[in-house]
């Protein structure tokens, strides 16, 4: 999609400080951290977001948990993570490609979830 933020990140269009990438997936430091580790996990194809999941294009999102694993360990999170997707605006969702925040660094406690 030309017009999406995250389909321009993928392009190179607009730049992103990369923590992970394979064919599938991109994942980055999101620009506006809520908590020391706050990464961004999407798949290169452009799903809108989780609602957008269907037979088509589930090997895509598996992808994206798939490197979540792998990121975790890259980025030494053995005392733990939160992840999170929002879809649709009741919860919060500003970029309409599916993503998926890997949160981490901080004790998160057992709120919000
Ligand atoms: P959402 O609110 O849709 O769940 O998450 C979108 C996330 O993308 C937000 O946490 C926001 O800070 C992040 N974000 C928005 N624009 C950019 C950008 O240009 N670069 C990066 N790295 N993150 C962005
Ligand atoms: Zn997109």
């Amino acid at each position: 999609m030309s017009d999406c933020l995250f389909c321009k990140i993928v392009a190179g269009e607009i730049p992103s400080d990369k923590v992970y990438e394979d064919e599938s997936v991109l994942a980055f430091r999101d620009i506006n951290p809520q908590a020391p580790v706050h990464i961004l996990v999407i798949p290169k194809v452009h799903i809108p977001s989780v609602a957008a999941v269907d037979a088509d294009n589930a090997a895509a999102c598996a992808k994206c948990l798939e490197a979540v694993a792998k990121i975790a360990a890259q980025e030494k999170l053995e005392k733990g993570f939160r992840v999170i997707s929002n879809c649709g605006p009741d919860a919060g969702q500003t970029v309409p490609h599916l993503h998926f925040h890997i949160l981490a660094g901080k004790d998160m406690g057992e709120k919000l979830l």
